[in-house]
């Protein structure tokens, strides 16, 4: 059982959202004089709730990075704002507010570094150069390192960790500044559904652990419903469907019924788990879930 994790007291006022992202729109400028200007993005506005986890689902080239990239501050919006935890962008990340786990994973595996000196790195990184790690920093380490499950592997070298070892470690690189809102790109590519499920419950426990705020973003359905309890879709314009009961299949087929509505028009889709149907008449036909994908998954 891993030792309480302290939550560290940012100033968070309980009426404001997390996020408030208020009529967001982004284009990237024309590289060349050939190209042309591309907009990622068009009026997004959306709020997200301390403590909950919101998948936003999109297709490649939806936005997705680009909102995310917004929420860091990487970028600045063409038109709109985007606030934090009440500060700007720059200034929750300066404060340590949000931890992210990119896209791809950007180190060289072959650099000869443990997995704590990973850890190590992001929680130190913004000190002077050959400052010690405090009592507290060595804590939080460890901490971070229990809570993803890598404590016996902490002295392992990266390159050496499987896939899903690899994705815990990055993950505990992203909690070892102790953040309120988690963010994560496309987590789980090449993962199977069971390893999906795995990470997804361990998700949960970081949020309740930690009363984190997590975001999602994803092009693989299942991968958001594995993490999310809230999800909006985003392609270029974004579809937030708040529904304070959860994911259900009932959510998540509006949804999709918003989604497709441009491709079938307006349609009406009826969902729901089929151990929950009282109506006889209804006959339940099911997949067979054994996992089709095994390319990746070594969790
Ligand atoms: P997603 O993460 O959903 O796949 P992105 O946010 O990466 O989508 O991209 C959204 C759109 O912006 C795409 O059309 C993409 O080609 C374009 N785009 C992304 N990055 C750049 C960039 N640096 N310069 C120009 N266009 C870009
Ligand atoms: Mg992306």
């Amino acid at each position: 059982m891993p030792p309480a994790f302290h939550v560290a007291s940012h100033p968070t006022s309980a009426a404001e959202p997390a996020v408030r992202i208020q009529g967001v729109s982004y284009t990237y400028p024309a590289t060349g004089i050939d190209s042309n200007p591309v907009q990622a993005l068009d009026n997004i506005d959306l709020n997200i709730q301390p403590r909950t986890k919101l998948g936003i689902l999109g297709p490649n080239g939806g936005g997705k990075s680009t909102l995310i990239k917004l929420i860091l501050g990487m970028l600045k919006p063409s038109k709109g704002s985007i606030s934090i935890f009440n500060s700007t962008p720059t200034k929750a990340r300066n404060q340590g507010l949000i931890g992210y786990l990119p896209q791809r994973i950007e180190a060289d595996l072959d650099w000869p570094i443990s997995v704590r000196q990973v850890v190590t790195l992001a929680r130190t990184c913004n000190r002077k150069p050959w400052t010690k790690p405090s009592n507290e920093d060595r804590e939080a380490i460890d901490r971070s390192l229990e809570l993803v499950n890598l404590q016996d592997l902490a002295d392992r070298p990266i390159g050496a960790l499987s896939g899903g070892q690899l994705q815990r470690a990055m993950i505990a690189r992203a909690i070892a500044i102790e953040p309120k809102l988690l963010v994560l790109d496309e987590p789980m590519v090449g993962v199977d559904i069971a390893g999906q499920q795995r990470f997804g419950q361990l998700i949960n426990t970081l949020q309740e652990r930690l009363e984190l705020t997590v975001i999602v973003v994803s092009h693989d359905m299942r991968a958001i419903a594995a993490v999310a309890d809230r999800v909006a879709c985003l392609s270029r314009t974004l579809h937030f469907h708040d529904a304070p009961e959860g994911l259900t299949p009932a959510v998540l087929a509006q949804v999709f019924a918003h989604d497709v509505a441009g491709v079938f028009g307006d349609i009406h889709i009826d969902a729901h788990r089929a151990e929950d149907c009282d109506d006889p008449s209804h006959t339940h036909t099911c997949c067979d879930h054994e996992d089709s994908d095994k390319s990746g998954g070594n969790q």
